[in-house]
């Protein structure tokens, strides 16, 4: 293609977003395909007060820890969450994780980036493993695709650090460190060669939604074990309430 064909290729995609429906409402968008009204409607955590470490939303309440937090402090430093998981960002993580939809996916994490260009900046970002048969059907891992968006987008390296594993109880029988560190519960390992990479560091785990915190507070043990010396969550989007819902890939 020549230069002058490129441009006018460009300028074609350019028109396209200018003259484009917005993806919740279909009235005309701007040229991350939102409207203004929908932009402003969205469902933005920041706009009331969460607790500071597991960024639970607590209406009415001030920024102060949330019960659970005080009696059981967790092992990682702070959440930062763009949205509740809430109309229409729980339609949009649908989206993007069981029907592949990456521009919505953009747009999403396109709405979230002043969330993350705004906190603390790591020196690291990990995504939340996925266990390999369920990435396998999926074709993905959401929260590793997030990470490497965000991690272009704010310059920042990211690690396929932490593995995920099936069965427990053969890791067990091994005597190495990193086996010995895995839990039990999520199974969630750090093998000995990652150790490095994390070790003295401040690293901010990624993944999409935080609904009980049960998997991110197993996954930032490990990585506090292993030396991390700061461990923030990043998600995209926080439940309000974990209502006995439990936390899934
Ligand atoms: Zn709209
Ligand atoms: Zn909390």
């Amino acid at each position: 293609m020549t230069r002058s064909l490129f441009k006018q290729h460009r300028r074609f995609n350019l028109s396209h977003w200018l003259k484009g429906h917005c993806l919740v409402c279909r009235g005309t968008s701007d040229i991350r395909g939102l409207c203004q009204a929908c932009r402003q409607d969205l469902p933005h955590l920041a706009s009331q007060s969460a607790c500071p470490l597991c960024a639970l939303p607590r209406p009415g309440e001030s920024n102060s820890a949330c019960p659970e937090c005080l009696t059981k402090p967790p092992s990682f430093d702070s959440t930062h969450a763009a949205f509740l998981y809430q109309t229409p960002v729980d339609q949009w993580i649908h989206q993007l994780k069981y029907h592949g939809d990456i521009r919505l996916g953009r747009l999403m994490l396109h709405q979230s980036l002043p969330t993350f260009a705004g906190a603390s900046r790591p020196q690291l970002l990990i995504p939340i493993p996925m266990p390999t048969f369920r990435q396998w059907r999926r074709g993905f891992n959401q929260a590793d695709w997030i990470a490497q968006w965000l991690g272009k987008q704010l310059q920042l390296p990211v690690a396929r650090a932490l593995t995920y594993h099936q069965d427990s109880r053969l890791r067990q029988a091994q005597s190495n460190r990193a086996t010995r560190l895995q839990n039990r519960q999520h199974s969630f390992a750090l093998p000995e060669r990652n150790q490095k990479l994390v070790s003295g560091k401040h690293i901010a785990l990624i993944d999409d939604v935080m609904t009980t915190g049960s998997t991110l507070r197993s996954a930032s043990k490990i990585l506090k074990d292993c030396g991390a010396c700061r461990v923030d969550l990043w998600i995209i989007a926080r439940t309000a309430k974990s209502n006995g819902i439990q936390d899934k890939n």
